[in-house]
């Protein structure tokens, strides 16, 4: 076991907290960063970023993930693998134990940008077909699926995304919607609705997978609870989630107060949380935009809020 002591220890390697570790190394607080389980976050696993500015011909989440951290590295930030398993928010510094290598850390700060991970439905066939069919990354897994039928659970602009990538693959995606439009923006829409490899199921729900060892097919409900209520199944081999995330704040055991579903609460327009010296940045407190640059954004407040609290504080 090593232990180790930080001004600033930043929690997550998505946009948000690679910012925080650019701006907290630059400011001399020393931080380390801990990567968590999917080091460069979310984006590590879409295809094209074309709305991150800076970036005028476009860039596959992976690279700009990498260019993220090769910005950091460049001032210095320290980096950690594994994931933080406990902290002990009863007095500062905050001791924090990493599971990997078993680090304990002093922090003197804390930012969380944990991110989010994603939903599923929470049908029992979704985890008898999970790696055999069932999928929540299209990016990750769509490859498998060349020239088959597919299915893309959802209506917002992930669900949109991965439809569109899985239709340069697939002979055919099928995207079920639970209400009778897309929740996706405009662009998004129109995208789908010109790709001839897809088509858009709406007012549908799924009920069940089924197929013998691997995924065969999904069996689907439309208009469910109406007087026009009928069953029906679509054949295919790939039925990948894309209903949103649930923010990653397991590890923090209730200390960090959180709203009602799940997003850490920041006061006002800062990055505080309810405990002294404790910041939320990306995703993991942001229910509404949820952009790898407003995230970025958030990472830097968080940097410059910590930087703050440490001049008032020590
Ligand atoms: P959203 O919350 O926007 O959409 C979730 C979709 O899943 C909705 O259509 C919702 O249906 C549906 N859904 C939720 N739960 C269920 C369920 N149990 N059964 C069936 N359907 C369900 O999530 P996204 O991940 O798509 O997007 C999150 C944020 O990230 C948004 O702000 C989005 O704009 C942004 N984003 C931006 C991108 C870009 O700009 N390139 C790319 C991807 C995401 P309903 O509408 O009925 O609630």
């Amino acid at each position: 076991m090593s232990e180790l002591a930080t001004k600033c220890l930043i929690i997550g390697s998505g946009p948000a907290g690679y910012t925080a570790g650019i701006y907290t190394s630059r400011a001399n607080l020393n931080p380390i960063l801990i990567d968590g389980s999917q080091p460069g976050g979310q984006l590590t696993t879409t295809t094209e970023v074309e709305n991150f500015p800076g970036y005028p011909e476009g860039v596959t989440g992976p690279k700009m993930m990498e260019d993220f951290k090769a910005q950091a590295e460049r001032f210095g930030l320290m980096m950690l693998s594994g994931e933080v398993s406990s902290i002990d928010f009863s007095s500062r510094p905050y001791m924090v134990k990493v599971n990997n290598g078993g680090h304990v850390i002093a922090a003197d700060t804390i930012i969380i940008a944990t991110g989010a991970a994603a939903k599923y439905l929470g049908i029992d066939d979704e985890q008898k077909y999970l790696g055999m069919g069932v999928s929540a990354c299209a990016t990750c897994d769509g490859f498998f699926y060349r020239k088959r039928n597919v299915a893309v659970v959802g209506g917002g602009d992930t669900a949109c995304e991965e439809a569109l990538y899985l239709a340069g693959l697939a002979s055919k995606v099928y995207m079920i919607v639970r209400k009778d439009y897309l929740r996706a923006s405009k662009y998004m829409q129109q995208k789908v609705s010109e790709n001839p490899n897809i088509e858009v199921l709406y007012n549908t729900q799924t009920l069940s997978l089924f197929g013998t060892d691997l995924l065969e097919g999904a069996h689907l409900v439309k208009h469910k609870g109406t007087d026009e209520e009928y069953e029906f199944d679509i054949p295919v081999e790939g039925f990948f989630l894309a209903i949103g995330h649930t923010p990653n704040t397991a590890f923090l055991g209730g200390a960090v107060e959180l709203d009602e579903n799940g997003y850490i609460k920041t006061k006002g327009h800062s990055t505080e949380t309810n405990l002294p010296g404790v910041f939320a940045a990306g995703d993991v407190a942001d229910p509404v935009y949820q952009q790898a640059v407003s995230a970025a954004g958030m990472g830097c407040r968080a940097a410059l809020d910590a930087e703050r609290f440490l001049i008032e504080n020590e």
